[in-house]
């Protein structure tokens, strides 16, 4: 009977072969998900023989992600800024970028908005940044809109699981079926060129087309939702955004060709110009 040290070790090894990164941690994570412990709780019963009840899943799970399934819809869930969140095919993962961009966005509305913002959040995928806010906020409202009926239930069961309850679901195409002005409107759109599917990493196959790629640069749909969000701001109110690492100066001119002000693309912690934040007069 093999002990979980030598599951560990194993299991390190296949994913090695099988050129997945972070060999170690994945079969960590993969392991101790199955056997309902944390990672930390594996490292004090390194000696604990294994059953086949457990080896079992195991090495079904060791091969799909041998095979360029991502960590994340094996575990089903994501940790995203102190919470965790459902994840699986119905949504974008989540970014760790996305999480410095909440952080972002915290700052700012806690320096502007003491009240009760009320928030737009356009493409929300599985969620995370609209339902971050509305937690971090609960004086808030979230609206959060989609396209895809599937990531709108993705973000409806996330809320549910969080009970969070200070949010509206919507199914929108950008601000088609929106209604009313919002003090904050943010979105994480889909920005990766179509020309990058050929060449990216097998676990971005299991992304959502839909949420990854917008157009030959990327840019289709961000171009029609910038000049678009002005209708959508109070006077005073703030759009912030998370795009490609090559996008910043387009940005720039899109916002102020749409009449934004005070407009700043701020870098991400790999110092790349991430982070547009802009505002309505
Ligand atoms: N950052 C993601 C990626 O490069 C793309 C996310 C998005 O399109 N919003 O895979």
């Amino acid at each position: 009977m093999k002990s979980v040290l030598e599951t560990i070790n194993g299991g390190t090894q296949y994913l090695e072969k099988r050129g997945i990164e972070e060999a170690r941690r994945n079969m960590e994570h993969l392991l101790a998900h199955q056997l309902r412990c944390t990672r930390m709780e594996l490292y004090t019963q390194f000696d604990k023989p294994l059953e086949e009840a457990d080896l079992s899943p195991l090495r079904d799970a060791l091969k799909q992600r041998g095979e360029g399934v991502p960590l994340q819809h094996l575990l089903g869930e994501i940790h995203f800024h102190g919470r965790d969140f459902i994840c699986d095919g119905r949504g974008l993962i989540p970014r760790p970028e996305t999480e410095e961009l909440v952080e972002m966005i915290l700052k700012d509305l806690s320096a502007n908005y003491a009240s009760a913002p009320s928030i737009l959040d356009v493409g929300c995928g599985s969620g995370v940044l609209g339902l971050t806010l509305a937690a971090e906020l609960p004086g808030s409202h979230v609206t959060l809109a989609d396209i895809s009926s599937d990531a709108l239930a993705l973000t409806r069961e996330n809320a549910a699981k969080l009970g969070i309850e200070n949010v509206t679901t919507l199914p929108s195409n950008l601000f088609g079926n929106v209604s009313g002005t919002f003090d904050v409107i943010v979105a994480n759109l889909p920005y990766v060129p179509e020309s990058e599917a050929e060449t990216m990493a097998p676990e971005l196959k299991h992304d959502p087309a839909l949420a990854l790629f917008s157009g030959a640069d990327g840019l289709d749909l961000i171009r029609s939702f910038v000049p678009q969000a002005v209708n959508f701001l109070k006077p005073g109110g703030i759009i912030a955004m998370e795009i490609g690492h090559d996008q910043a100066s387009q940005l720039h001119d899109i916002l102020e060709s749409s009449g934004f002000t005070e407009i700043e693309i701020r870098k991400d912690l790999c110092g790349i110009s991430r982070f547009p934040f802009a505002k309505h007069l």
